[in-house]
């Protein structure tokens, strides 16, 4: 596959973001994650999804797996942390007691030790964004990061606890164990250059993160969208979205106000460099990559 330009790293008035890719592969059909999407719909748009969104050889969505490293004035930031290695994923093989250093290599080669983390910002507990919370020392899951405060949505806690899926066994509970676990509201601010918002649907609790310095802004989506068509067909419900209707709300009413400000958007799962801007075009938007 072709290479596409990968932006290092880049200034938000002081602070600095860089995207930190775990892995970006052939993920699953555009029918398998959106049931409800028209085959002549998909066709109408191939030539574009080709070849960064979707893989011509096996038709599947192309999806990355990455956390955004922000470091501001004050803080040191992690905005989720991937699928981890060693974490029962069985339902995704390749995700599935990974053994892989690729993340913590490129979180050294931007010059962070696990110990200067000040803060794990989950946008929500899916396997693919909070691995990297834990990892598995001596048969024990530990605290990836020992110094950090790991911020989640009381909600999303909440939900991923009644799930009792591995994931929260894993990456939360020991989170927890440890006293490092900070649960909140869904509109926390973390000052007055980070805070989340409310975007709930694709989980109880999910939230975005936003980032504003120096009157630039940002904002780290999560899994409101996981493909740049959902912008075309905001209705169109993603395979794990929880409350399908009420992720489709949450991602048109996302769309239309990240139109209306300009705002750069940082998607967790849009292929690389997966962030740009929304911008309108018909009744509905495309993104328009940096
Ligand atoms: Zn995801």
């Amino acid at each position: 596959m072709a290479e596409r330009p990968d932006l290092v790293h880049f200034a938000l008035g002081d602070i600095t973001v860089q995207r930190i890719v775990e892995s970006e592969e052939p993920f699953l059909t555009l029918p398998q994650l959106f049931a409800e999407a028209p085959p002549e719909a998909i066709e109408r748009h191939r030539h574009w999804l080709e070849r960064w969104a979707l893989c011509p050889e096996t038709g599947k969505v192309i999806l990355p797996v990455q956390s955004y490293l922000v470091r501001t004035g004050r803080h040191t930031i992690l905005i989720d942390s991937c699928v981890g290695n060693d974490k029962s994923v069985e339902w995704h093989p390749p995700w599935h007691q990974r053994r892989d250093r690729t993340w913590t290599d490129k979180l050294a080669a931007a010059g962070v030790q696990p110990e200067d983390i000040d803060y794990v910002l989950c946008t929500h507990l899916h396997a693919d964004h909070c691995g990297w919370n834990t990892t598995l020392r001596d048969g024990r899951w530990v605290p990836t990061f020992p110094n950090a405060r790991y911020v989640m949505a009381k909600r999303e806690y909440e939900h991923s606890q009644r799930e009792a899926k591995p994931i929260f066994t894993e990456n939360v509970l020991p989170i927890v164990a440890a006293g490092q676990a900070v649960l909140v509201d869904m509109d926390h601010a973390l000052d007055d250059e980070v805070w989340l918002e409310p975007t709930p649907g694709h989980t109880p609790g999910h939230v975005a993160v936003r980032l504003a310095s120096g009157g630039a802004r940002a904002v780290m989506c999560g899994d409101i969208m996981h493909s740049p068509i959902q912008c075309v067909y905001p209705e169109w419900a993603f395979v794990s979205d929880q409350d399908p209707e009420r992720a489709r709300k949450t991602r048109r009413k996302f769309l239309e106000s990240e139109c209306e400000s300009g705002d750069l958007v940082l998607t967790a799962h849009f292929p690389s460099p997966s962030m740009g801007h929304i911008v309108a075009k018909e009744d509905a938007f495309r993104f328009r990559y940096i």
